[in-house]
């Protein structure tokens, strides 16, 4: 319910003429997609709604109106004037597979689920630091990550090749890694920081960064983060990624946003067994918003033999929790925990690192 809920807020909000009211509607969705409980557990027996930050009265009534009669008459009559109703059907997604809070909690407690448990997870593999668009230094994702019983994490700003990410330069790598060094030094037997990128995957599905340097990290994510509104078939472009030599994980595959965009068009059984030949690891990016590969998919990739990485993609340690998304659909996907890389000890996965390394 509190995904159907949110879909129903978002579109109602792409229907709003004020960007105010546009703005709160999509707030009210982002919020019931956050929520630990499912909605239901939020009604009063007056029929009411208990107070839920950043869900206004106007969201509120719509919420009680479908929890009481399984409908929202308001948005559908809204929709109906709009004139916009297919418009709204294009951008809905209904088989976007994406997971509420609520829905990954009870993901992660459903015991008839194989895959991987939370206590499986030894490390997450992509993140962002105040180096690129992260709000997070060095230090706090070590510090957040041992909190959560990690023995590793890597930190994967984004390349030189997205300026608008605020894209690390060579020089400033050399920086980084001279702190992760140091800091790896004082943290020796009990976490690891891994010297990573989050790379950007061309239209012509290069990556842009030169083989030398790809070289000298020790995880490469190769991500798309550009032509995701392309109607056409992109198989070419993320099998030439897959293959190319350096890459380890094929970070957020389809560069999906909730709500916004589907992102790329593959036929993923040929990406998957390149992936698989190539022995780069497909990701499942837990941002709530990307949850990309949804575990729909993540079966398939399981039936083509890859191997998996479940990130959190966080810019912030508050973020780090995402990796709980990831987590969620792979238990949905059953994808089989020895052939998730983050589940490995931290020597086998380094070594697979360097078995890939440019
Ligand atoms: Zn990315």
């Amino acid at each position: 319910m509190n995904g159907k809920l949110a879909a129903l807020l978002r579109d109602f909000a792409a229907i709003q003429r004020s960007k105010q009211k546009m703005w709160g509607y999509k707030r009210a969705a982002s919020a019931i997609m956050a929520l630990e409980e499912p909605i239901e557990s939020f009604l009063q027996p007056d029929g009411t709604l208990r107070k839920i930050p950043n869900i206004g009265p106007s969201s509120s009534r719509v919420i009680q109106e479908v929890l009481q009669t399984g409908s929202s008459p308001t948005i559908e009559r809204a929709l109906a004037g709009s004139g916009q109703t297919g418009d709204v059907e294009r951008r809905g997604d209904p088989a976007g597979h994406f997971l509420s809070r609520a829905q990954v909690l009870a993901a992660l407690r459903n015991a008839k689920l194989t895959g991987p448990r939370l206590e499986d997870y030894h490390g997450d593999l992509q993140m962002h630091s105040t180096w690129s668009d992260g709000s997070q230094t060095l230090e706090e994702i070590i510090e957040a990550g041992i909190a959560r019983g990690y023995s590793f994490s890597a930190v994967t700003d984004h390349s030189y090749g997205l300026p608008v990410a605020g894209g690390v330069s060579m020089a400033e790598l050399t920086r980084q890694h001279e702190g992760i060094d140091r800091l790896n030094e004082t943290h020796r037997g009990t976490f690891r920081l891994i010297k990573g990128i989050e790379a950007n995957i061309r239209k012509d599905g290069s990556v842009d960064m030169e083989p030398g340097e790809l070289g000298r990290l020790e995880l490469v994510v190769a991500a798309p983060h550009s032509a995701l509104r392309i109607a056409g078939d992109q198989t070419a472009r993320m099998v030439a990624a897959v293959t190319t030599r350096g890459v380890h994980i094929l970070g957020h595959p389809r560069g999906r946003k909730y709500g916004s965009r589907p992102g790329v068009a593959a036929d993923w059984e040929q990406v998957f067994k390149a992936a698989r030949r190539a022995n780069v690891a497909i990701e499942i990016d837990g941002d709530p918003s990307r949850q990309d590969i949804d575990y729909d998919l993540a079966r398939r990739a399981v039936q083509a033999g890859c191997l998996f990485a479940l990130d959190s993609d966080a810019h912030s340690t508050g973020e780090l929790r995402y990796a709980e998304t990831a987590i969620a659909h792979a238990r949905l996907a059953g994808v089989p925990t020895e052939r998730i890389v983050n589940c490995w000890p931290l020597d086998r996965l380094l070594a697979w690192l360097a078995s890939r390394s440019g």
